[in-house]
């Protein structure tokens, strides 16, 4: 394995292939992945991705965002992403992703919490088109080296200076050096007895973080969401978009009466959910598609048929849902432009805490955030390059690979930072896998 790279970016999710793919062609850029390019949260968002669909959504769309947020977010940010909306679809578009259409003109969807539709998509497959195709991009590149199935348990670092990261390979520590990291982990629902993230989602860049005392914000900051698919097996959640509410779709408790404005946002349906649980001592609450004025088959393909082979026709039966953990809206904190408090390290996407979620996310700002700051954070890099590389070959090597005691470790250090900063209210909804 090469040992030195202009970029390490640590993800191959949306935020890290849009990273690499916004440095030059001459950059020599080393990409990772913890396992196959494919089990990224990228590849599972179903619902879509908010455009600024007109100058006349924008004061509305901001408002969404931050009500949902609890207005904890930072406005610029929220600004920002919304107003680089439009340029980073139509990159989107250009690459080849296509999004639903009608006489060829874009359609907008609607998710909760949302005051009109501004959310475009390609079925309930919105995540999966996007990243297919940006990763697709990213193989084309000769400059761009990509190395699967192998995690990054610790960070090169010495003074506050990254210098690169230290990887597994096929059981062998490796140590690569770089001028700069780009952290784009993703989530941490990994740490979770019930999440809808993928198992090896474990928050290792935020832990890693934690260790050598980079600044983290708003870790507490966990989003539940509603509704997944309830089954008595453990492992990975299957998720029931929003947007099927946002379609018409209603909430049930056992008696199959409505209990709760199924449009609210995420945090209030989900807490709403618990308490109708408790209420009703059950392991889970029904949602009825059956509402839903238009052809679901269509619309939701892929729920209808992860439906049915777990034995429930939506077209006819209640669907049994409970929620889960589903998204981290704290995460290292950066500025606007993907910094973090060490130098020549960044952060993108749901490893990064840019404060456009706030307290709670507004459904479909996600992908969207991830693509516009891991952007900014490589327009960064590209225009103030500084060369560390020769610095770092004059130090000893020992003294900047600090070795990992293992990750179960870090990955307790992370789960007490948690707990830390959890009040005993919320702390109930939250069960650690660990
Ligand atoms: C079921 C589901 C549905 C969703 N629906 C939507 C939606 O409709 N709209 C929306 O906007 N958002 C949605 N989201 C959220 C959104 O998908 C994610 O927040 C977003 O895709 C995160 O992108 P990312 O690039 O930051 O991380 P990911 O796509 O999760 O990628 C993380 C990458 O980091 C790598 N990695 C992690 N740790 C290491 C390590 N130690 N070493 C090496 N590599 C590592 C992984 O292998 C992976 O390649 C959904 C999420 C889920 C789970």
């Amino acid at each position: 394995m090469k040992t030195h790279y202009d970029v390490v970016v640590v993800g191959c999710g949306v935020a890290g292939c849009f990273a690499a793919l916004h440095l030059p062609k001459t950059t020599k850029i080393l990409m990772l992945s913890k396992g196959s390019l494919e089990e990224c949260d990228s590849y599972l968002a179903q619902g879509g991705i908010c455009m600024l669909k007109s100058e006349a959504d924008f004061a509305a769309y901001l408002e969404d965002t931050l009500k949902a947020g609890h207005y904890k977010n930072n406005i610029e940010s929220v600004k920002i992403m919304i107003n680089s909306s439009r340029e980073v679809i139509k990159e989107l578009i250009d690459y080849g992703v296509t999004f639903h259409q009608t006489n060829g003109k874009l359609d907008f969807t609607r998710e909760g919490a949302h005051s009109t539709n501004r959310i475009l998509y390609h079925d309930d497959l919105t995540g999966k088109e996007i990243t297919s195709v940006l990763q697709r991009e990213v193989l084309k590149r000769d400059n761009i080296t990509i190395s699967t199935h192998t995690p990054m348990i610790d960070l090169l670092c010495q003074d506050n200076n990254c210098y690169g990261v230290l990887v597994k390979k096929l059981e062998q520590t490796v140590a690569i050096l770089s001028q700069d990291v780009i952290l784009a982990c993703g989530g941490l629902g990994g740490i979770f007895a019930h999440s809808t993230n993928f198992p090896l989602l474990t928050g290792d860049g935020i832990s890693l973080a934690l260790k050598h005392d980079v600044k983290l914000k708003d870790i507490q900051y966990i989003q539940i969401h509603p509704t997944t698919l309830y089954s008595k097996e453990s492992g990975k959640r299957f998720l029931i978009s929003e947007s099927v509410r946002g379609e018409g779709a209603i909430l049930l408790n056992k008696k199959g009466e409505r209990f709760v404005d199924e449009l609210l946002p995420r945090d209030l349906v989900a807490k709403a959910i618990y308490q109708q649980m408790k209420k009703d001592k059950t392991d889970h609450v029904w949602l009825s598609l059956k509402t839903i004025p238009i052809n679901i088959k269509e619309r939701f393909p892929n729920i209808v048929k992860r439906c049915l082979e777990e034995g429930y026709d939506p077209t006819k039966d209640f669907i049994p849902v409970v929620p889960a953990q589903h998204y981290l809206m704290g995460g290292i904190w950066t500025d606007t432009l993907g910094r973090t408090t060490m130098k020549h390290l960044f952060a993108a996407g749901e490893t990064a805490n840019n404060g456009v979620h706030g307290a709670n996310r507004l459904a479909s700002n996600s992908l969207l955030e991830s693509l516009v700051f891991a952007k900014r954070a490589t327009t960064y890099i590209r225009e103030n390059k500084e060369l560390t590389l020769t610095t770092l070959e004059n130090k000893n090597m020992e003294t900047v690979i600090h070795t990992t005691p293992g990750t179960t470790p870090l990955t307790t250090l992370l789960i007490n930072e948690i707990k830390k900063e959890l009040n005993s209210n919320e702390a109930n909804y939250y069960e650690f896998k660990y």
